[in-house]
């Protein structure tokens, strides 16, 4: 594992609209995040907290500061460049799956790769070996509507992490899940990054949930106004008074 830092945001900005109806969704916000490391992002609705993701994920452009990928910078880097860098090393998660309805789950897994021009076969094996990974495999065949919602989301994150992707971007993934999935979605790509040195930085509302990450981040009106280091794993809680 190298120590280049798999995302860095240096003092980035972003602005919507000119003159009065300029909004500030994310000022100098900096950020670095090292292969292996889970970061969750929170803070209230209208803080930042998508456009942050959106401009890591190269969907946007910061209007100031610098975003680096894997060490490199995408200021300057070419449309294609660009494309290429969301193909093969960045993942997205949303909150609603967005899953494919007319693709079985294993199709769904190996499209990213299949539209990066891996053979057919080839895609079809990493997507089977990804669902595997997250206790899927048995449900490879099954179309999205045959899934629980858990299913369906342990499927999209399999979709994102296909292809040994390094970069995982949550926005609310276990938002449309009950708390028993929710926590298991955290616990699934807490174990991507411990496991196989993936960075996620992850979208919680939920403190509890955003206790699975190695840091926390929080938002308030476009600005980081507090990092926790290192929490205390949601294994501490179960630590009893008598133990302490
Ligand atoms: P959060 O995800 O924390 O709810 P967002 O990043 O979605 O916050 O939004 C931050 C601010 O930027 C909000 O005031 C929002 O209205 C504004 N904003 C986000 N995207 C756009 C856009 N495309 N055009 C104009 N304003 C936007």
């Amino acid at each position: 594992m190298s120590n280049t830092p798999i995302l860095e945001l240096r003092a980035v900005s972003k602005s919507y609209g000119r003159g009065d109806a300029e909004v500030h969704a994310l000022r100098e916000v900096s950020l670095t995040t090292g292969a292996g490391e889970m970061v969750a992002v929170m803070g209230p609705s209208g803080s930042g907290k998508s456009t942050l993701l959106t401009i890591a994920g190269t969907l946007e452009d910061p209007t100031t500061g610098d975003v680096l990928v894997g060490g490199q910078p995408l200021a300057g880097m070419s449309r294609h460049g660009k494309a290429r860098l969301r193909r093969q090393t960045i993942g997205y998660v949303f909150q609603d799956f967005n899953l494919l309805p007319g693709l079985t789950a294993a199709e769904n897994v190996s499209l990213p790769l299949e539209l990066d021009g891996l053979s057919a076969r080839k895609a079809r094996l990493a997507g089977l070996r990804a669902l595997d990974g997250l206790g899927l495999g048995e449900r490879s065949g099954h179309y999205p509507d045959q899934l629980s919602g858990g299913e369906r989301q342990r499927v999209a994150i399999a979709r994102a992490m296909v292809g040994e992707r390094r970069l995982l971007l949550a926005d609310e993934p276990s938002g449309a899940l009950d708390s028993a999935n929710g926590e298991a979605v955290m616990r699934l790509l807490h174990g991507a990054c411990k496991n196989r040195g993936m960075t996620a930085v992850v979208v919680t509302h939920d403190a509890q949930l955003a206790s699975w990450a190695d840091r926390v981040v929080f938002l308030r009106d476009g600005r980081i106004t507090d990092q926790t280091g290192p929490v205390p794993g949601p294994e501490s809680l179960l630590v009893t008074e008598s133990d302490k």
